[in-house]
C-alpha cells in the first residue's frame, strides 16, 4: 500500500519518496512508497506534476496521470518512458500547486453546497462529478425550484464568509454510525476518514479539502437540469467561479457590441432582432409569391404553343431551388396544358420538373432518368419532380435533352 501523504496534508506540494516499481507499458507508470499525489476517486480528479530523481535534477518526469491500483497502491502514469528510475531510487516529487488548489476549492465547495441543500430542503447529494472546468452534484429530488437553487447558494457562500476550520479526523465504522453523517461510504473499511466543516458538515471522504471555508473563495451556481436520478446542479467554486464569470461577461459584452447596447439590455435587443427577422421572412415569402405569378404570367405570355402545349426550358442562375420550384407551381397552374423545365445553379445545381395537372408525361420518372445519367439524386410525383444536379456545368444541355424525351 502506498502511504498517502495527502490525507494529513493537502497543502503539501512537494515530498521526499523511494521507487517501489516502475512498468513502462502499456503505459510509462512509476509507484512510489509515498506520495502526495491524489489519484482520481470520490468525484475528484487526479492531481499531475513531475517526479525528479534526487540524484538528478536536471531530469524532471511529467506525471500527467494518477490513478489508484486495486491492491491500493497509487499509479503515477508518466508523460514519457522513465529513464534513469528503478527499484529504491530516491525521488522527490512536486505536484501542480494550481491544480490542486482548484481541486481543493472545488471538492470542500461541494461539501458546503451538498450540506446546504441538505439543511435547507433535505436535499441529499447523491453524486459529485470534477470535469477539467465545472462540477455538478446530482441531488435526489423530485422536483427543485429556482429560488431554492439561490438559498443554497446564499447559505454557501455565508459559510464561506465564516471562514469556519474545516477539519480532519479518524474514527472508526462503529463511533461514525452514531455521530449523524451527512455521507457514508461503503462498508468496506474499519476506520473512516471524516471531513468537518465546523458546525455545519460531517461526512466521509478522502479528498484534499482546505483548511478554513474562507479559501474556497466563492460558489456560483450556474445550470440546474433534470437528471437521471433527481436535479443536477452546476457550480464552479474560488478562481474557477472568477474564471466562468469573467468569460461570461466577455461574451456578453462581444454580444451587446454587435447591438450597440448595454449588457443587460441584450434579451430585450435579441428578442427584437428575432421579431423582425420573422417579419422580413413574412414579407420576403410575400415577395416571391407576388414575383413567381409576374414572372409565370409573363412566360406564358412570352411562349408560343406548339404541340398543343407550352414548353418553357430554363436555366435561372440566380433564383434557388425553393423559387423555381414555386415558379415552376404558378406556371402550370396558369396555363392548362404547361410544361417547365427548369435549372438553377445557385447556391447548389437543382432541376425542377413541372408539368400542368393531368398531362401526359411522367416527370418523375423523367427525373430519375435525367439524375441517373449526370450522376444525381432525384425524383417526385407525376406532374412535379426534382432533383440535385452533381456539377453547375452544361445544365442548359440537360434540360434540353430532357424535352427530346417528352411526350407530345
Ligand atoms: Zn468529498
Amino acid at each position: 500500500m502506498t502511504e498517502r501523504l495527502y490525507y494529513h496534508d493537502s497543502f503539501l506540494y512537494d515530498f521526499d519518496a523511494e521507487v517501489r516499481e516502475v512498468s513502462e507499458s502499456p503505459r510509462p507508470a512509476v509507484i512510489l512508497d509515498r506520495t502526495a499525489f491524489y489519484p482520481t476517486s470520490g468525484g475528484q480528479i487526479f492531481d499531475t506534476g513531475w517526479i525528479i530523481p534526487a540524484s538528478d535534477s536536471n531530469q524532471k518526469l511529467r506525471v500527467t496521470e494518477v490513478a489508484d491500483s486495486e491492491d491500493g497502491r497509487v499509479v503515477h502514469y508518466m508523460e514519457a518512458p522513465t529513464k534513469g528510475l528503478q527499484l529504491g531510487t530516491h525521488v522527490r516529487g512536486f505536484i501542480d500547486p494550481t491544480r490542486r488548489r482548484d481541486h481543493m476549492q472545488q471538492h470542500s465547495g461541494q461539501h458546503v453546497l451538498s450540506a446546504a441543500f441538505v439543511r435547507l430542503f433535505n436535499m441529499s447529494t447523491v453524486s459529485f462529478h470534477m470535469a477539467d472546468d465545472y462540477c455538478s452534484i446530482d441531488l435526489e429530488t423530485p422536483s427543485l425550484r429556482g429560488e431554492q437553487i439561490e438559498a443554497a447558494e446564499r447559505l454557501a457562500n455565508e459559510i464561506i464568509l465564516e471562514n469556519r476550520p474545516v477539519d480532519v479526523r479518524y474514527v472508526t465504522r462503529e463511533d461514525a454510525g452514531k455521530l449523524g453523517l451527512r455521507k457514508l461510504p461503503p462498508a468496506d473499511r474499519d476506520e473512516l476518514r471524516l471531513i468537518e466543516v465546523r458546525d455545519f458538515d460531517l461526512t466521509a471522504c478522502g479528498g484534499t479539502h482546505v483548511s478554513q471555508t474562507g479559501q474556497i473563495g466563492c460558489i456560483l451556481l450556474r445550470k440546474a437540469e433534470k437528471a437521471r436520478q433527481g436535479w443536477r446542479v452546476e457550480f464552479v467554486a474560488g478562481q474557477r467561479a472568477v474564471a466562468t464569470a469573467s468569460r461570461d461577461y466577455s461574451t456578453l459584452t462581444a454580444t451587446a457590441a454587435l447591438f450597440s447596447s448595454h449588457i443587460y439590455d441584450v434579451p430585450q435587443q435579441v428578442h427584437k432582432s428575432l421579431d423582425e427577422i420573422r417579419a422580413l421572412r413574412k414579407q420576403c415569402e410575400q415577395s416571391q409569391e407576388e414575383l413567381a405569378v409576374a414572372m409565370a404570367v409573363s412566360l406564358v405570355a412570352e411562349t408560343p404553343e406548339a404541340d398543343g402545349r407550352k414548353l418553357v426550358v430554363r436555366v435561372f442562375p440566380d433564383r434557388d431551388l425553393n423559387f423555381i420550384k414555386l415558379l415552376a407551381q404558378k406556371l402550370t397552374r396558369l396555363h392548362s396544358a404547361a410544361v417547365a423545365l427548369f435549372a438553377t445553379t445557385a447556391p447548389q445545381a437543382a432541376l425542377v420538373f413541372a408539368q400542368s395537372v393531368g398531362g401526359p408525361n411522367d416527370m418523375g420518372a423523367l427525373m430519375k432518368e435525367t439524375m441517373a445519367k449526370i450522376g444525381g439524386r432525384g425524383g417526385g410525383s407525376k406532374d412535379m419532380a426534382q432533383g440535385g444536379a452533381p456539377i453547375a456545368e452544361g445544365l442548359e444541355g440537360v434540360l434540353a435533352d430532357a424535352a427530346v424525351r417528352l411526350k407530345r
